[in-house]
């Protein structure tokens, strides 16, 4: 039988790390069982679901590469078909009308309920509308007595299921509270919607968050009542936040989102791979894995059942995300293939201004090597604009670290550099080996470390303090162009 996996937000925030995970452990094991990967907007809850939410995860997929095999199913399309279900339900028995006043019902807010009766002993079953006569239920519901309705979970036995990640998984009835199907407004609620809905789309495995454990078990209820197997259930670990909290966007704000991976120039091949080890692991000690690898290696057994941490320091900027996913990401900055990286490279420069036609064109050559050169130290696609700004434009900042540790502890410098240049000036082979020699020569006569030329090079050339060999920086940047940065007094004054 055909694989079907569904991926299944709620639009009620951007795209959250957990969920782009859930999303991706959906595509893999779809592709790797050559199945379908569908998507379904649970939109619902109408107080909290939002367009902007919507838009926002499906750029968040979009960006990460995940298209639906089919058309989206947007979830409040269906209510008609929710709402006829618990009403069929309702008609065989295996649900009742409750006619509790909806202030005491208290189906707004379930785990509250399940809380008070709990601490009151009560039992779950204690409903005095559960029992009511057939023909008592419909007189009150033909006098217009408003009620919900909700599941009538038998009296004694348990709900089980094999979860495909933590085994057995087992809750007895008396846990489990007579669910609300439908509220007295006609309002399907959340897991009658998802059951039909899977049902729908015949999905077969249900991959997503820990978090909904407790839910697996009241859903299995309703596909018991409507007599339909439920399909596989693979729950994945959560993923929290150092010191074991729990991710979330109003705690931790941005870096949960998707889109600010994105905005913040990491390559969605890089935050996938990333993504795929939060959790899941193909039991060898390899990290770096192409989309195509992932594929052929995902099993549901490689997927662990402890917690996975998102590490990263609130109070330190440099490290705002997981050290991983900047580690990750650099690694596929510096090891992608060069044609696969000028696309993103181009589309960093142009908002910055720093890109020219020329760069496809009879600069062709000139701007591969440069990116090529430069992207070796680079972290982020953000990096060519601003640490590698000065490859692309005469305007660029000096650090002033780079320019007090590397010039002006030498104030020989101030004389010799602009000296170097003129040595410069009349090579007509201004290449690596070349360079060298001048430079060695230079260093020499001054009685001067080569180091110090260097970095004092490199701080007016660059405006920084790191960055690749000196010798081919000062090729890369090209005779005029290293001359007229070596006598330039700007840094000087700074
Ligand atoms: N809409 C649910 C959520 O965003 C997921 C439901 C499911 O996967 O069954 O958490």
């Amino acid at each position: 039988m055909t694989k079907r996996v569904r991926f299944a937000p709620s639009p009620t925030g951007y795209l959250h790390i957990g969920s782009a995970r859930t999303a991706l452990f959906n595509y893999l094991y779809a592709r790797n069982q050559g199945g379908k990967f569908l998507l379904r907007i649970e939109d619902t809850d109408l107080a909290r679901s939002t367009e902007e939410s919507t838009r926002s995860i499906l750029d968040g997929l979009a960006w990460l590469g995940f298209a639906p095999d089919e058309e989206i199913v947007y979830q409040s399309n269906n209510a008609d078909k929710h709402r006829a279900i618990a009403l069929k339900l309702l008609e065989e028995g295996k649900a009742y009308r409750d006619f509790t006043p909806k202030e005491d019902r208290g189906d707004k807010d379930v785990k509250a309920a399940i809380v008070e009766r709990a601490r009151e002993q009560k039992n779950m079953r204690d409903n005095q509308f559960r029992d009511l006569s057939r023909e008592e239920s419909d007189a009150k519901a033909a006098a217009g007595e408003p009620f919900a309705i909700r599941l009538k979970v038998g009296e004694t036995g348990k709900t089980a299921f094999e979860d495909a990640v933590y085994g057995l998984q087992e809750r007895d009835y008396s846990e489990i509270e007579d669910l609300v199907l439908l509220r007295s407004d006609g309002h399907p609620l959340y897991n009658l919607a998802v059951v039909c809905d899977d049902i729908e789309m015949e999905i077969t495995d249900v991959i997503r968050g820990q978090d909904h454990l407790t839910n697996t078990h009241k859903q299995i209820l309703i596909y018991e009542a409507l007599e339909k197997t439920p399909p596989r259930f693979a729950h994945l670990p959560l993923i929290l936040a150092p010191g074991g909290k729990k991710l979330s966007k109003r705690i931790h704000g941005e870096i949960v989102s998707m889109t600010t991976y994105r905005d913040a120039g990491f390559l969605a091949a890089a935050f996938r791979n990333f993504l795929a080890l939060l959790g899941w692991s193909a039991g060898e000690e390899r990290e770096i894995y192409s989309l195509d690898e992932l594929v052929e290696k995902f099993s549901l057994e490689g997927i662990h059942r402890s917690n996975a941490i998102f590490n990263f320091d609130s109070n330190n900027s440099r490290r705002w995300t997981d050290d991983k996913a900047m580690w990750m990401n650099a690694e596929y900055i510096r090891t992608m293939p060069l044609e696969e990286i000028l696309p993103f490279v181009k589309a960093e420069l142009k908002p910055a201004k720093l890109w020219r036609d020329e760069y496809e064109d009879e600069d062709k050559e000139w701007f591969e090597k440069t990116v090529d050169l430069i992207r070796e130290r680079f972290f982020t696609l953000k990096d060519f604009s601003t640490q590698g700004r000065a490859y692309f434009s005469e305007d660029f900042d000096f650090d002033q670290a780079a320019i007090d540790k590397n010039l002006k502890k030498f104030p020989d410098l101030q004389a010799w550099l602009p000296e170097l240049a003129e040595r410069f000036a009349p090579v007509e082979d201004f290449t690596h080996d070349r360079i060298e020699e001048i430079v060695k020569q230079f260093a020499e006569e001054k009685g001067a470390k080569l180091g110090q030329i260097m970095n004092g090079s490199r701080a007016l050339l660059t405006g920084l303090a790191v960055g690749p060999s000196m010798l081919a920086v000062f090729e890369t940047l090209g005779k005029e162009k290293s001359i007229r940065r070596l006598k330039s007094r700007v840094a000087w004054n700074q």
